[in-house]
């Protein structure tokens, strides 16, 4: 049993299922404090977070990650009981093994391993955690960016150890993310009858030929690193359920994938456009869930593809694909940012499970991390 899969075993063990840490944290502070880092929690609501700090200089190099887990759903549905991890044909199985709690022994194993061999090295080492990455994220890692903000202590690079690998261990890493807005379009008109329509207005003729100009809207062409931004109606809703009733209302649910080409004024100028121009009455409701953020060049980059490469003989590939992260919080902040963790292929499912070996050669690659951005010569 390595360290790395030690640790991981405890944190899994530890029932911190959103919004709940369940003492996680703790034991990562313990684990920190004593090889000099100072704590600070930092609780919000009913969430636990917590920033630690090795060293007062920059550059800062921060782990960011969660320890919060989502729900297992039925425990009979797990061939091994979710919270009593076991290692099986070489496969670590536990709610968390992949997302992401592995990551966090990963993190800790190589940062204390690097402070033993490097005592006095340059710039700071620092870990943003939280417990509230899978649920509503209000009370986590943005609220802790805006309290580190307000001080004025600026983190220069992360890494979130979110499971960004997709079939070998170091395979991807994800130097950005999309953005994503959304909308709810209410197009109103007149209710009447169908058989006397010139006493009605029909917001489902009005608005129909402005969603086909939307939908078939070339946004942009995305970029080296970002697929074309799109446009997706999700529902549609107008109508009492009558044949004979011309509906007073339409509503229309929306949503953008956005690439750094462009940016959500600009989209929301660009449709409130094309509404106009089709004389609709409406209002409009945004929703920016997440700018898009990018990380294309630089030492956090280089360090990544180079540990990885040194480690694993592996030429890594940078994607800025999937779903949102806290990443998104810690970007504006003019950080560089990039996720690097496991395997994805079983987080969030039943029977969640991460290979044992690729831990500890996740923990090799931080660690190399930071002795390529931090490791005094
Ligand atoms: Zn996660």
């Amino acid at each position: 049993m390595t360290p790395t899969l030690e640790l991981a075993l405890e944190l899994i063990r530890r029932r911190s299922v959103t919004p709940e840490d369940d003492g996680c944290q703790a034991l990562m502070m313990e684990r920190l404090a004593a090889v000099g880092f100072n704590n600070e929690e930092l609780r919000f609501e009913e969430v636990d977070n917590f920033w630690s700090r090795r060293g007062s200089e920059g550059p800062l190099v921060c782990f960011a990650g969660h320890t919060d887990v989502v729900p297992t759903g039925p425990e009979k549905n797990w061939n091994n009981p979710p919270f009593e991890p076991a290692v099986i044909d070489g496969m670590l199985h536990g709610r968390g093994a992949a997302d992401m709690k592995g990551s966090l022994a990963a993190f800790l194993v190589a940062t204390e391993n690097f402070v033993k061999k490097h005592p006095n090295h340059k710039g700071s080492i620092a870990y943003l955690i939280t417990s509230d990455e899978e649920g509503p994220a209000k009370n986590g890692t943005v609220k802790v960016v805006e309290t580190l903000e307000a001080r004025n202590e600026k983190i220069d690079m992360c890494i979130v150890g979110e499971p960004s690998s997709t079939s070998l261990v170091g395979d991807t890493v994800k130097n950005g993310r999309r953005g994503s807005l959304g909308a709810i379009l209410r197009v109103h008109g007149k209710q009447g009858h169908v058989a006397y329509p010139h006493l009605a207005e029909n917001p489902v003729h009005t608005a129909a030929p402005a969603l086909a100009e939307l939908a078939a809207e070339h946004w942009d062409e995305g970029n080296d690193f970002f697929p074309a931004t799109s446009f997706q109606i999700s529902n549609i809703n107008a109508g009492t359920g009558a044949t004979n009733v011309i509906p007073g209302e339409l509503e229309v649910v929306f949503n953008f994938r956005f690439s750094t080409e462009l940016t959500a004024e600009i989209l929301q100028q660009r449709t409130e456009a094309i509404l106009d121009k089709h004389g609709l009455k409406y209002d409009i409701e945004w929703n920016l869930s997440g700018q898009p953020f990018l990380t294309d060049c630089g030492p956090l980059v280089d360090a990544s593809v180079q540990a990885i490469k040194e480690i694993t003989g592996r030429d890594t590939e940078l994607s800025t694909a999937g779903g949102t992260s806290d990443g998104r919080f810690i970007a504006p902040t003019g950080a560089q940012v990039l996720e690097l963790g496991p395997i994805n292929a079983t987080i969030h499912q039943v029977n969640e499970h991460v290979s044992a070996e690729d831990l500890d050669t996740l923990t090799e690659i931080y660690e190399r991390m930071l002795e390529l951005l931090l490791a005094a010569d």
